[in-house]
């Protein structure tokens, strides 16, 4: 029998897997991390512009309600040196009224509904009550009752909660807002945990959007990822798995480029749901029904970030730029001030980002209509921007990030075909937490269950 490199082979280095690995160090399991890439967190590495300046557009959620958060408690498992500044409050500021509303942490119905008024672009006032009331059921829940939810449409509870067609809709619009999709997609895919999650996350203050520090081009997970080294669990970079190795029917390693191969007990897939096919055979209905629910669903999202010689954007803080009807249109992120070192002296760094669904993408022109919409709309709102524009990168990604959110089919915590075969990334399910804090809770999460498994 060839020899084991470890207990647990872990698929891929962005928060999932290095949260799964953390957490099997603290199991006393023996764990080694395989990273693709030539370093951890290559997902959600920033830009790096003139001489020292990071613009990044992924802020690591830091949720404390959740004993401390997965990433949090994976730095200290590692004793990672790495700390954080909360971002100050978001603005939503609506493109055609000027209206702009601070996001203030809001615990009630009551006080969530007085932040978001001026941005409704009708009276609420008649429905006022009764959508409150309905607010206040899932803000009252724990966490671990929310995520129960996960898989009921968020229209059918409201029905159940006694909510008519009016409000169903209004429930729509803001859930559309919060995911970053349009009514149409919240009423057939979001959950009643994706809509009151983000809106408790973002709104009511249970969730904090975070900028790493020392270096926000290492960000969190590079500290991450040489703790765990430190801490005996190899992180292996450069090194991409081709396929899993089964024996026996059961899950026995992974094979890499090249050749060489990581042996364990079991395997957890940290990959993110796009790269699982490439490394499974056939696909068992299991994966395959996930895996087809969340292609309908991918996202496009385009980033653009402008070292700027002249102070000629007035933002201070996070900001989501609304059209006349209250839907997105682009965030705003003035590096400089919500992210203390990212900017070098005497410059402003101004990154600015926007999603498409994948209609929506084509539809502008791909990569160059979706960058050209982000810089009209930033020198629209800021004249002079081009002008004082003196270094500029830009970036396009597809993404699954709404899949947590949505109530469809995600990957199971472990094959039911493949003993050994455990699925840890984004996409699977149970589910805790949102965005890197819901995809390392899945990390951690599933290590404890590995653990308990291998314990027997
Ligand atoms: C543009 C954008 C902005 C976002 N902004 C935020 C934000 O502000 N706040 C927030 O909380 N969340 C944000 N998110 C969501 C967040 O980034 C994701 O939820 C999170 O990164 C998912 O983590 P993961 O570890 O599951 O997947 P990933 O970060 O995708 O990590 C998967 C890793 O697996 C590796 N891999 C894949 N295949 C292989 C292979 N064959 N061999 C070896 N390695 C492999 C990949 O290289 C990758 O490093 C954003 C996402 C995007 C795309």
């Amino acid at each position: 029998m060839p020899k084991l490199d470890a207990d647990v082979v872990v698929v891929g280095a962005g928060v999932a897997g290095l949260c799964c690995a953390a957490q099997l160090v603290a199991e006393g399991v023996s764990a080694a991390v395989v990273c693709e890439t030539p370093e951890v967190g290559w997902a959600l590495r920033s830009a790096q512009l003139g001489t020292r300046s990071k613009g990044f557009v992924q802020h690591p959620i830091f949720q404390p309600g959740l004993n401390g958060g997965s990433w949090f408690s994976a730095a200290r498992i590692v004793n990672a040196p790495v700390s954080f500044h909360v971002s100050p409050p978001m603005h939503i500021l609506n493109k055609a009224t000027g209206a702009r509303a601070e996001l203030r942490a809001a615990p009630s119905a009551s006080a969530i509904l007085d932040v978001l008024a001026p941005l409704v672009p009708f009276p609420l006032d008649e429905l006022r009550a009764d959508l409150e009331r309905v607010l206040n059921v899932a803000l009252r829940m724990s966490w671990e009752d929310l995520a129960a939810l996960q898989r009921t449409p968020l229209t059918h509870w409201v029905a159940e909660q006694g909510g008519d067609q009016t409000l169903t809709m209004i429930m729509c619009v803001l859930a559309a807002n919060l995911t970053e999709t349009t009514p149409q997609v919240a009423a057939e895919h979001v959950s009643v945990y994706g809509m009151m999650g983000m809106l408790r996350g973002l709104v009511s203050g249970e969730a904090f959007v975070t900028a790493p520090s020392p270096d926000p081009w290492e960000g969190l997970l590079v500290p991450l990822g040489r703790g765990l080294d430190a801490a005996g669990c190899p992180v292996r970079r450069g090194a991409r798995v081709e396929q899993l190795i089964v024996e026996d029917g059961r899950a026995a390693g992974v094979a890499l480029r090249g050749g060489d191969e990581v042996r364990g007990r079991a395997v957890a897939l940290a990959v993110g749901n796009p790269r699982i096919p490439g490394l499974l055979g056939p696909l068992a209905s299991e994966v395959a029904a996930p895996l087809d629910y969340a292609n309908q669903l991918l996202g496009h999202d385009a980033c653009t970030y402008s070292l700027l010689d002249k102070p000629v954007v007035p933002l201070q803080n996070m900001t989501m730029v609304a059209d006349a009807a209250g839907s997105n249109l682009a965030y705003l992120f003035p590096m400089q001030a919500i992210a203390p070192d990212s900017t070098e002296e005497g410059r402003w760094l101004l990154a600015a980002q926007a999603q498409f669904s994948k209609e929506a993408y084509a539809e502008i022109g791909g990569h160059d209509g979706a960058v050209k919409h982000l810089l009209d709309l930033q020198e629209d709102m800021f004249p002079g921007f081009h002008d004082a524009t003196v270094d500029r990168t830009e970036m396009t990604h597809k993404h699954h990030w709404l899949n947590p959110l949505t109530h469809g089919p995600k990957l199971p915590p472990q094959s039911s075909e493949v003993p050994g075969l455990y699925f840890a990334g984004d996409g699977s399910t149970p589910i805790l937490g949102i965005g890197v804090e819901g995809a390392g809770q899945a990390g951690a999460i599933r290590a404890r269950q590995i653990a308990a498994d291998l314990r027997g």
